[in-house]
């Protein structure tokens, strides 16, 4: 499967930052086997657009609505007319922040798959979850309700475990890839065959010094990177490491 590495920028940039990111990442060598997505604040997606060479563009957020008296949303379609192919959904700082849950998670999800998009679910566990040793059933059953109305082929699934999400701590690769490989199993239940072409990214603290130890994981497919996806050069060395020995 090609690597498939994410920058989510949350709520960081501005317009001179963006236009810097875009000169540098032009100047960086292109990427072979990997696809790039770029998810910046909602205000930037337009000027954005498809000046970064290889880089997909992507949402945050969207709505679970398509239109209407929804003050503050922005629609899956209007996503799509301004060159989005992804949408992240369910991040947790939108669960945890906005009380979002599962099932707002995957009216999301299917609002993206309508509009044309690729949902990027997002699930992972608390660190008072994995000290009970209750994530794998945490994350399975963010799963099993998050993509209760999605199809196999309009998903991407990030496996970000909060206790790692801008705290500096990385799972393990031994402890992310275990995880993964329990959601694979979860897919495959869930979606039968087409489960296993659903791509797993791992989210939480990837800096370009401990990408290539996760993506040497067998059940790795990507990553979702936050803080280190704000500078050009880092975000191109994470991705230039997720296209290496993967089939
Ligand atoms: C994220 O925002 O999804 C994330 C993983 O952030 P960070 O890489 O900063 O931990």
């Amino acid at each position: 499967m090609t690597g498939l590495v994410i920058a989510n920028w949350k709520m960081h940039g501005s317009t001179a930052s963006v236009m810097d990111f875009i000169d540098q990442w032009n100047r960086l060598p292109a990427l072979a086997d990997v696809r790039t997505v770029v998810c910046p604040p909602h205000p930037y997606l337009a000027s954005i657009g498809d000046r970064m060479a290889g880089m997909a563009l992507g949402g945050q957020n969207c709505a679970e609505q398509t239109e209407g008296a929804f003050t503050g949303e922005v629609s899956a379609a209007m996503l799509v007319a301004l060159g989005c192919r992804y949408a992240i959904v369910g991040h947790s700082e939108r669960r945890s922040l906005y009380g979002e849950s599962d099932a707002v998670v995957a009216a999301k999800a299917a609002s993206a798959a309508v509009a044309g998009m690729t949902a990027v679910v997002c699930v992972g566990e608390s660190l008072d979850e994995r000290q009970r040793e209750e994530h794998e059933a945490v994350v399975c059953g963010q799963l099993s309700a998050s993509l209760a109305l999605a199809e196999a082929e309009d998903i991407v699934v990030a496996y970000e475990p909060v206790w790692a999400i801008g705290t500096g701590h990385t799972a393990t690769p031994a402890q992310a890839d275990s995880m993964h490989a329990v959601i694979r199993t979860q897919l495959l239940q869930q979606f039968g065959d087409s489960g296993k072409n659903i791509p797993i990214i791992y989210g939480g603290s990837v800096k370009p010094g401990n990408a290539a130890e996760l993506f040497q994981c067998d059940h790795i497919d990507g990553a979702l990177v936050g803080g280190a996806s704000l500078d050009a050069n880092s975000f191109w060395q994470i991705a230039s490491v997720a296209g290496t020995g993967r089939t």
